[in-house]
């Protein structure tokens, strides 16, 4: 499926996929509150697989460089880059120094020994690279003083096709970026985490030209429109650590799906409907107020609830309706 996979593998640090706070003695951590990434000159810090072809890193950073320059600089953020090729085994010397340099910044400024990070990157790097499985996501890693930000790219040319205008290791780069930009503002739900990213993939490409806004958010869509028999709605799927089962089985249409026109729609819904003042006043908002009371504020509404009602209706319009709110968009 050519699409970011959501990683939700057996965690054994603290270790958190895009969405999940889980941490190792497999506490839910997800309702206490996260300390957020914090607003930061560097670049961030960009950390390959020695033999990985380097223009995959090319794309991925790209893509993170386009989405930092949009939403700003936000971290400290340190991006990991491996994968490998026609199945051609890994270099031993390149898998050590890979392993090392992973485990020296993993473990710096915390309790976790050099000996114990091994085994770790040995399953959530090297063993994931011989798969030949594509994995893209953020963890939030905790332990150090202050939050950093861990972008890890597994196997992006196995999402690559030559025939895209835009690559999509590009689209990568730009979706776990944003992750980083809003988890510097504060907790917001799983729709509007994974929405936004998903819907930041087409507004930035469409910014530069590359390609129209409807392009990928019309196919986005109809696979929105494909679980509303289901009844199930954005409303549920706040918090993909705790949904039921019947409800996390469809994360990927509610969330980065719906959760994608839920952007648009809240955009489309708020003064000016500009992209740039929701990233300029509504995360603020939030880290001011809490995600809930600043879509109220956002979008003079009184409840929560308002909003997906109105945002349920909306899906019931005409397709060509829905995406008709698109050319509305300003920057
Ligand atoms: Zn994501």
């Amino acid at each position: 499926m050519r699409r970011l996979t959501a990683v939700l593998l057996p965690m054994l640090w603290l270790l958190t996929g895009c969405m999940n706070t889980t941490d190792d003695e497999g506490v839910d951590r997800s309702s206490s509150k996260t300390r957020p990434f914090v607003e930061i000159k560097a670049p961030p810090t960009y950390h390959v697989l020695s033999g990985y072809d380097p223009k995959w890193e090319a794309y991925v950073r790209e893509g993170i460089e386009m989405s930092r320059a949009y939403w700003g600089s936000y971290g400290p953020t340190h991006v990991w880059i491996g994968g490998r090729e026609d199945g051609r085994p890994i270099d031993g010397a390149a898998r050590e120094a890979f392993i090392e340099e992973y485990c020296r910044w993993r473990t710096a400024g915390t309790e976790r020994t050099l000996e114990e990070c091994r085994p770790y990157v040995m399953e959530r790097f090297i063993d994931v690279i011989e798969s030949d499985r594509p994995e893209a996501y953020l963890s939030w890693v905790d332990e150090k003083s202050q939050p950093e930000a861990e972008l890890v790219f597994l196997n992006v040319h196995e999402w690559f096709y030559e025939e895209d205008a835009v690559p999509d290791p590009v689209l990568r780069g730009i979706h776990e970026y944003t992750h980083v930009f809003q988890m510097a503002f504060g907790e917001m739900p799983t729709w509007m985490m994974e929405g936004g990213a998903v819907f930041a993939e087409s507004w930035l490409i469409h910014m530069l030209g590359r390609r129209p806004l409807d392009f990928n958010l019309s196919r986005i869509m109809e696979r929105a429109d494909s679980i509303r028999e289901t009844g199930l709605t954005i409303s549920d799927m706040e918090d993909i650590d705790t949904a039921p089962d019947d409800v996390a089985k469809h994360h990927l249409e509610l969330a980065y799906d719906t959760g994608a026109w839920a952007v648009a729609f809240l955009i489309h819904r708020s003064p000016g409907r500009s992209v740039s003042r929701y990233r300029d006043v509504f995360h603020p908002l939030v880290t001011e107020l809490g995600w809930e009371q600043a879509l109220c504020d956002y979008l003079s509404i009184e409840d929560k609830r308002d909003f997906y009602d109105e945002f349920e209706r909306f899906l019931s319009l005409p397709r060509e309706d829905r995406l008709a709110i698109l050319d509305e968009l300003t920057p």
